[in-house]
């Protein structure tokens, strides 16, 4: 009975993966190539796509017939810089309104409308050369069923790993009962929130329960969430513990938001395989983060999120928020400078949501202003990420047998990252996105 119990579950995850509408074969002139995201660029490159799959790189520019695949469409980037579908390991997909205007969106969007809004952005991200995206908090469900739609060929979004809802501890950045008034509490979802051992292994199983592939949890105070206690640690040992082992008890991954190096240094010690934002790392978090080959996801991105909308309305957050925000604008980069030059491994995310969707790709531009080289932020955003999503085998480079997600550019990349700012040309799956 449980064997065959597990088959059923095998079987289902085989559906998510599943390639919708399988597209005709395409044969593929790339000006220049780079198929493998930390090697040197190819040259003049013809790639083979077939049933949604790389099927086979070749050096020259080769007519379909000569790869055994007469009459297939041949798209023609010459001109053009050709890569892997960008991967990014931390948005928000359901909005990017930020503030005190994103509260007012919270209690007044139905889960519908918010909907409609996850699939926008789902688009906005895809056509800007994000062919995957890892979704790290959502507390309507509304991107875990967008994963699905878009993996049974429903409507077009990227390829989305998702974690469900985060969870914090009670007056945790994950509550959504901070800053309001009591009496609406009772009509808010508290499912996420736990304070001790017993509480949090629930928190983590519920989640679980609703599908999602990964957990994400808070072990610090966010600059978002409305209240003023600060960005150091929110939880105590064995509550992470119990967070983290959970999870893996599963089989799923945990990814921590963390800012204050007390909260780093917890989640790292729990065995956290990602930290995100990663705000004030010391000597000894480094240190940690080697020991575990934890990956740091840095979500330079926001403070560009902070500025636009502090730019538009000076009042576009409550001032316990601003304050925070101020802080995190002088103090990002600081701990990119730190960590990539000690070999910790580097993921690439945004946090859209706080900055907007579909300008994904300016997380270039701040990973290079901070010490990363153009190449090794084309590979935080391809291999490193894929490896961090468990999909390594999957997408993240452009071999025989991986997935057909390919993005086109003008110019080269490797020597100005901000030419990923504007995409040519984007392949997921095989099918070609309207642009
Ligand atoms: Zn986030």
């Amino acid at each position: 009975m449980k064997k065959s119990l597990q088959g059923i579950a095998v079987l289902a995850c085989a559906a998510l993966l599943a390639t919708p509408a399988l597209a005709e074969d395409t044969v593929i002139h790339a000006g220049h190539l780079l198929d493998r995201p930390g090697k040197a660029p190819r040259g003049a490159s013809t790639l083979l796509v077939r049933d949604g799959r790389i099927s086979a790189v070749k050096a020259g520019f080769l007519e379909p017939a000569a790869l055994g695949a007469a009459g297939a469409r041949v798209v023609d980037l010459r001109e053009r810089f050709v890569l892997p579908g960008l991967i990014d390991c931390h948005v928000h997909l359901e909005s990017d309104t930020g503030g005190v205007a994103g509260l007012v969106e919270d209690l007044t969007l139905s889960d519908a409308a918010i909907a409609y809004n996850t699939l926008a952005n789902g688009r906005k991200t895809l056509q800007a050369g994000f062919t995957t995206v890892r979704n790290l908090g959502d507390g309507t469900g509304a991107t875990l069923a967008l994963r699905d739609a878009v993996a049974t060929g429903l409507v077009d979004g990227p390829r989305i790993v998702d974690a469900g809802r985060s969870i914090s501890t009670t007056s945790g950045h994950m509550d959504a009962w901070l800053g309001l008034r009591e009496e609406l509490h009772e009509s808010i979802s508290h499912d996420n929130v736990c304070d001790g051992v017993e509480s949090c292994r629930r928190a983590v199983r519920l989640q679980v329960g609703r599908g999602v592939d990964l957990i994400k949890i808070a072990t610090t105070g966010g600059v978002n969430s409305r209240i003023g206690t600060g960005l150091g640690a929110q939880a105590f040992e064995d509550e992470v513990r119990a967070l983290v082992d959970t999870a893996h008890l599963y089989g799923k991954k945990v990814a921590v938001h963390a800012h204050g190096a007390d909260g780093i240094r917890l989640a790292l010690a729990a065995g956290a395989d990602s930290i995100e934002h990663g705000t004030l790392l010391g000597e000894e978090e480094i240190r940690l983060f080697l020991k575990n080959k934890a990956y740091y996801v840095p979500t330079l991105s926001t403070v560009n999120g902070y500025i636009e909308r502090l730019a538009a309305n000076p009042d576009a957050y409550s001032p316990e928020v601003k304050a925070k925000i101020e802080w995190r604008i002088g103090v990002t980069g600081k701990s990119l400078q730190a960590a990539y030059p000690r070999g910790v491994k580097i993921a690439f995310g945004t946090d859209a949501g706080v900055s907007k969707h579909g300008r994904n790709a300016d997380e270039f531009e701040l990973m290079v202003k901070n010490g990363m080289p153009a190449a090794e932020a084309i590979v935080a955003a391809t291999v490193n990420a894929a490896e961090l999503l468990g999909l390594g085998a999957e997408i993240g480079s452009l071999e025989p047998g991986k997935r057909a997600d390919l993005v086109a550019v003008e110019g080269d990349p490797l020597e100005d990252v901000t030419v990923l700012k504007k995409m040519a040309w984007v392949m997921k799956d095989g099918r070609q996105i309207g642009l």
